[in-house]
């Protein structure tokens, strides 16, 4: 068993000692659940959020104006490592079902964080579902662990923060009016993810295309329903400089063929996100969709994120990572991953108003990771 100060003594790498953080939790700290007795092990605890959005976001099958998240912190020694839990209503998890599995969680029997993989197995088991609770403990532990190392994830992982791509900027459905504001607002995204699917999209991107000539990315949440015409839209769109299509029609079984048939013939990359939620789902894809949309909070973290990159990327599949509405603690998570991806979508945190956390930034429309040590944040 290690101790942190053990691991650096071994590896020689010195822990910035400005980087202890503090509670988020205050006075609400005794209403959450904590476990570890000693203050070598680690103790966890957590609090329900609720982030305001700018707009109201719509999509195919719904809109809202609120998301509730959970807030996570795992503290160790001196340290505390953020994760949060972004839980959008059509996914399942709540304030409840969140507070429920977290308050199952006993760290005790790990005398250390370093343990990291044992404990993700052990989070795992503890319940089927619960993917975006089981992110925030996963992002917790790795934000913990760059912090007691001293270092952001990327570089733990061998990665080139110059190699993170452009993210997109998610203009919802709305009126044309409203439509055209939302892209002035984006002014400093280099590529634009409209979101399509409820019969008036060549209306939407005409009317994008009256205000800005930015490359665009589609993401029509299982919208159409016919592939023939969904063939003719997509070939529509690339004339109109769109890039990729994002999970065009549904995800059920019956409609695998279908989806597969327009894959096949599309002249843009398709790329699935209902289709799939963790590692389990990715190598059924292979033929279906050209790639992969992957979100911390549907595959559980970021161990699981890897392990999905990886197999995609050795079924010569595409590679997006994408995001919830979420604080900068979720997002920047996922940011860490960025330079392993062709596609990013990591705007969750830009379109809240009530941010708890400083983190990835988009500048010059690129996603830039912070020198903050483990998932790059602050507060
Ligand atoms: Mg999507």
């Amino acid at each position: 068993m290690y101790s942190r100060r053990n691991f650096l003594k071994s590896t020689g790498i010195m822990a910035g000692s400005a980087v202890v953080g503090s509670s988020l939790f205050g006075a609400c700290e005794g209403a959450s659940k904590k476990t570890g007795i000693q203050s070598s092990k680690m103790q966890l605890s957590f609090k329900p959020y609720n982030l305001q959005l700018k707009h109201a976001f719509t999509i195919a099958s719904n809109s809202r104006t609120t998301t509730p998240v959970m807030l996570v912190e795992i503290k160790y020694e001196e340290f505390i490592g953020y994760g949060e839990a972004s839980m959008p209503p059509y996914l399942g998890e709540s304030h409840a079902t969140a507070a429920s599995f977290l308050s199952k969680i006993d760290l005790e029997a790990y005398s250390s964080p370093f343990l990291i993989e044992d404990i993700l197995e052990y989070i795992d088991a503890l319940d089927v579902g619960n993917y975006a609770a089981k992110a925030a403990v996963d992002i917790a532990l790795h934000d913990l662990l760059g912090k007691l190392v001293g270092q952001p994830l990327f570089r733990l992982w061998g990665l080139d923060p110059l190699k993170t791509p452009d993210t997109s900027f998610t203009i919802g459905i709305d009126t044309p009016e409203v439509v055209k504001k939302k892209v002035e607002e984006a002014n400093p995204y280099n590529i634009l993810k409209v979101k399509l699917g409820r019969g008036n999209d060549q209306e939407i991107i005409t009317t994008i295309r009256s205000v800005t000539d930015k490359p665009l990315c589609v993401d029509v949440n299982q919208g159409w329903k016919d592939k023939h015409q969904a063939l003719e839209l997509i070939h529509w769109l690339k004339e109109q400089g769109v890039v990729f299509v994002e999970q065009p029609m549904s995800k059920a079984i019956d409609a695998i063929e279908d989806m597969a048939w327009l894959t096949q013939n599309s002249p843009l990359p398709i790329v699935a996100d209902e289709a799939l939620q963790t590692v389990h789902d990715v190598l059924p894809l292979k033929g279906v969709y050209s790639g992969i949309n992957i979100k911390l909070m549907k595959c559980g973290g970021l161990r699981a994120a890897r392990k999905m990159i990886t197999l995609a990327r050795a079924m010569d599949m595409k590679v997006m990572i994408g995001c919830m509405t979420a604080t900068s603690c979720a997002v920047s998570a996922a940011a860490q991953l960025s330079p392993l991806v062709d596609w990013a979508d990591l705007d969750g945190n830009l379109l809240i108003s009530n941010d708890v956390f400083e983190g990835m930034k988009v500048i010059d429309g690129k996603v830039t990771l912070s020198e903050y040590p483990g998932i790059g944040i602050n507060k």
